[in-house]
């Protein structure tokens, strides 16, 4: 936890049920230990989507639809979701969660490494107006560019675990060996999300940290 736990706690014991499905595919995956966003994050992340009102989302790290089932909730009526997942094990999990939630016809799902589908939606000239990031956090840094080049004027970009459960403050030898590349690219990513010209960012540390991104130029 980031904040003091008994803040959490209290802000956790805020949330309400966002129906009977989500609280079941929630559990399911909390059950499977997929890391889902957390309760806190899930409000944040719907009241952004409820805010902009956009018209295209993209998704970076669909795991079993969750986050992208909580944006489903609040977005227009018109708005679609493409979301991204490579790995295999979950793919048929997260088709069956958008099934059960009723929402297949508003979200696509790419199957496969982000690189790849970030190159192929800019070939294709794709724009969305919000984009949630929330993959291999070592990988943020290199994706920022071509997630920019999605995003015109005013589109709003999140990113999920930015400040690693608070190792982001420690030094970078006070950090698990295994966990230290990931440390400072974050660190690295932190940085060019505030000191990018076109970007205006907040660091926001609910859940495991997340920052708003909104293109000004
Ligand atoms: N947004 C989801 C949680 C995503 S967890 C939710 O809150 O419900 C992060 C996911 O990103 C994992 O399922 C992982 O397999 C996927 N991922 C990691 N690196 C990726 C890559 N390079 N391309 C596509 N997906 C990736
Ligand atoms: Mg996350």
């Amino acid at each position: 936890m980031i904040v003091n736990d008994r803040i959490t706690d209290y802000i956790q014991s805020l949330e309400t049920s966002q129906g009977p499905v989500l609280d079941e595919i929630e559990k399911e995956a909390l059950d499977q230990f997929v890391p889902i966003i957390r309760k806190e994050t899930a409000a944040f992340l719907r009241t952004m989507t409820a805010a902009l009102k956009p018209s295209a989302i993209l998704e970076i790290g669909t795991a079993v639809g969750y986050s992208a089932l909580q944006m489903c909730r609040v977005m227009p009526e018109h708005c679609c979701i493409t979301t991204i997942e490579k790995y295999e094990k979950r793919l048929p999990i997260a088709r069956e969660n958008f099934h059960r939630a009723g929402e297949s016809g508003r979200i696509t799902l790419l199957e496969g490494d982000a690189d790849v589908h970030l190159k192929e939606l800019a070939k294709k000239g794709c724009q969305f107006d919000l984009v949630f990031m929330d993959a291999a956090k070592g990988q943020y840094l290199n994706w920022l560019p071509m997630v920019l080049d999605l995003m015109p004027k005013g589109a709003v970009l999140i990113s999920d675990n930015v400040l690693q459960d608070g190792d982001i403050i420690q030094s970078r030898f006070a950090v698990e060996r295994r966990n230290r590349t990931i440390h400072s690219r974050m660190r690295e990513y932190l940085y060019e999300l505030k000191h990018t010209e076109e970007l205006e960012t907040s660091v926001i540390p609910i859940g495991d940290g997340v920052t708003v991104s909104t293109k000004v130029r």
